[in-house]
């Protein structure tokens, strides 16, 4: 398969309905100039396969040994790069409030990591995750994402890799310039 430009991911979220650009109203109550929801492309085992490939291409060269993921974004997408480098795949959980590996999963001291997250917001999940790891002895050989939704503004300690980058702020709706300029305000899915 060649190789996906940003471009080309971006474009695989709009046909699927998985990134909208407009003005949207956020279950959060929030406004923002886009809605974005990596589900919707991960429900085609097609799609999803291609981006656990095309994350796979690029992490190789660290070698990872195990894919971990956070619960619940991350395990479709973890998944698909754990099959494309030919290594397992494992997730962690919260349980109250802490995320932890559960259902027998381990890691070996020593252990090559990669971890894999479906978007990248603020780096918070990604950041747990990779002291999960490192709890356990293993070595976080790097993290990558499909959509990295920070602004660039992550910033953990091993190499990132995204598939695409995309900068969707977000405004309390008395101070959103799209009410301001009174573009209509729609809830996502609901097409104007
Ligand atoms: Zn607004």
């Amino acid at each position: 398969m060649p190789a996906a430009t940003a471009e080309d991911i971006l474009d695989l979220f709009r046909r699927v309905g998985a990134l909208l650009e407009g003005h949207f109203r956020l279950t959060s109550g929030l406004h923002s100039p886009g809605y974005l929801q990596c589900a919707l492309v991960l429900q085609h085992p097609r799609e999803a396969e291609a981006c656990g490939a095309e994350i796979a291409a690029r992490v190789k060269d660290l070698k990872p040994q195990v894919v971990l993921s956070p619960a619940m974004g991350g395990i479709v997408i973890g998944q698909e790069v754990g099959r494309a480098l030919g290594v397992r795949a494992i997730f962690a959980e919260r349980q109250d409030g802490q995320l932890m590996l559960r259902r027998g999963f381990s890691l070996e001291p020593g252990e090559r990591v990669l971890v894999v997250e479906d978007v990248v917001t603020t780096g918070k999940s990604t950041r747990e995750t990779i002291d999960v790891a490192r709890a356990a002895g293993a070595i976080v050989v790097g993290a990558a994402s499909i959509i990295d939704r920070s602004g660039g503004q992550q910033t953990l300690d091993v190499p990132y890799h995204a598939l695409a980058t995309v900068s969707l702020p977000t405004y309390q709706p008395e101070s959103c310039p799209l009410c301001a300029a009174g573009q209509p305000v729609v809830k996502p899915g609901s097409r104007a």
